[in-house]
Parts: structure tokens; C-alpha cells; sequence
């Protein structure tokens, strides 16, 4: 859910969302130069050895196990998100006006955390960076495959009631299941087929290990984006336990309001 906030120092206004660290078990740091939210899964490996802190920003210990920003500056432990024109940090005392103002919430008692290291972060512009995990130490690359699957509002429910947990059985008519291999295929799937057939629709990410799958071929469904696994019907229980955390729903359409941002 997207709201304005203005900066304290040049007066402009921004666009942001203010995102619960509880929905996805979530840790996040800001970039030092241009405010960037970096947000942290606890659902995805972290490299090894690593203990990340959910629901809070992260500790000092993690920065030196993150990629630099995009612009170059870094996800440090105590940065704050920054005014996307003049770059001033943002206050996070100022902040409370306009974040209180537009929670639903505070009209009934919920009060923003005044700080920018508790359970709330914002994202400032849509500039935010996902698990920038340093590529030299990130285990996905090697025992991990990150999956994406779009979903219908009644798979969505299935999968809501064995708490994210995994999928549920396929359907006598449904011999295959289709886990596909980036966000922008799962989401067309999501966007161009879910919707018409059902109203809404969702995608999902989920972490596999690299083990399990390599006994199924990637299929090609019409170009390098449209990747996909078909997995046959009844190895789904053995797919399920091979998924590593969570399944986290990244996208719904057609409002494609992140939906890890509530008030
Ligand atoms: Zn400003
Ligand atoms: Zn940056």
C-alpha cells in the first residue's frame, strides 16, 4: 500500500510503503547514501554460519555479508531511509506525522516506532533491494534453487491453511505441478491468467533444494524467461519437504501493492 511522507529538510513529497517485518520473518537495513531498503528475508538461507535477527534492522555483524547498493553506498546497521530528492536522512521523529496519519491504525492507538531499527521499515520510491546476500557467500547458488508460482485465490487458501508450509495436492485433472524459475514469467502467468480465470492472482516464492529438483528437467515454455519444472502429481509431498522455510507471497494482481506492506 503506497502513501505520501514528505521530506523535513527540502519539503517534497515521496511515495512509500510501510512494511511489517513479522509478515515475512523479515530483517532490513537501509543504504547509507540513497536510502535504499534492503529487506532480508529469514525465510531464504542465509550464508553459512549466519544468524540473522528477524523483525528488526540488522545487526552489525551482517553488514559485511551484503552486496553494496546499486549507487554504491552500503546496507549498514544504523542508516536511515533518505529523502529521494535532496538525500537527507529522514527523521524518524518527523517521520511519525505522516506515517501516523496514514495508518489505519493509529486511530486506534497504534503508534509508529519513532525509530528506523524496530518492527517497521519503509520503502521509499519502490527503491528497495531483495536478500542482497553477497554472491561469494550466498548458498542459494549452490544447494538452494529460489522458485516462483502463481496461484488462483483458492490455491492461495490452501496454501494460507497449512500456514505457508507448502502446496496442496493437485486435483485429479492436474497431473503436473508448474514451479517456474523467475518472478516476471510467474507474475505474467499471475497477471494474464489467474485474473481472468478467478478474479485475482498471486505469486509466490519459495526456496528448493537444489538436490531434489536435479532429477527434473527444466522445461522451456517459449523463450530463456519462461522457464519451468514440471513435477508429476504424486511426487508433490516429497517437493513439499524438500522446500526450505517458507513460501512467501510476494505479488498479488491486479493491485500490485506489495502485500508484505500493512499498517
Ligand atoms: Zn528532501
Ligand atoms: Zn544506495
Amino acid at each position: 500500500m503506497k502513501h505520501v511522507g514528505s521530506c523535513d529538510r527540502c519539503k517534497r513529497s515521496f511515495e512509500y510503503e510501510l512494511i511489517h517485518n513479522g509478515f515475512n520473518d523479515s530483517a532490513y537495513a537501509y543504504c547509507d547514501t540513497c536510502g535504499c531498503t534492503a529487506m532480508i528475508s529469514g525465510w531464504r538461507p542465509a550464508p553459512e554460519g549466519t544468524t540473522l535477527r528477524v523483525h528488526q534492522q540488522i545487526s552489525k555483524d551482517i553488514e559485511e555479508l551484503l552486496e553494496p547498493c546499486r549507487c554504491g553506498g552500503h546496507f549498514t546497521a544504523n542508516a536511515s531511509p533518505r529523502c529521494p530528492y535532496c538525500k537527507s536522512p529522514l527523521s524518524a521523529v518527523e517521520a511519525a506525522t505522516w506515517i501516523e496519519a496514514n495508518a489505519p491504525g493509529a486511530s486506534k492507538g497504534w503508534r509508529w516506532q519513532r525509530d528506523w531499527a524496530g518492527l517497521y521499515c519503509i520503502i521509499v520510491q519502490e527503491n528497495r533491494s531483495s536478500d542482497p546476500w553477497r554472491m561469494d557467500l550466498a548458498r542459494s547458488n549452490t544447494e538452494f534453487v529460489t522458485l516462483f508460482r502463481p496461484v488462483g485465490p483458492d490455491e492461495l487458501g490452501l496454501i494460507q491453511a497449512i500456514d505457508f508450509c507448502g502446496f496442496p495436492p493437485r486435483l485429479p485433472e492436474q497431473p503436473l505441478f508448474y514451479p517456474v524459475l523467475t518472478e516476471a514469467y510467474a507474475s505474467k502467468i499471475a497477471r494474464d491468467w489467474n485474473v481472468p480465470a478467478s478474479g485475482s492472482g498471486y505469486v509466490t516464492r519459495f526456496t528448493v533444494r537444489r538436490a531434489f529438483l536435479s532429477r527434473y528437467e527444466i522445461h522451456n515454455a517459449g523463450g530463456e524467461n519462461f522457464r519451468e519444472y514440471w513435477i508429476p502429481a504424486e511426487d508433490i509431498d516429497e517437493f513439499n519437504r524438500n522446500i526450505v522455510g517458507k513460501i512467501e507471497l510476494i505479488k498479488k494482481f491486479p493491485a500490485d501493492d506489495d502485500i508484505a506492506s500493512r499498517t
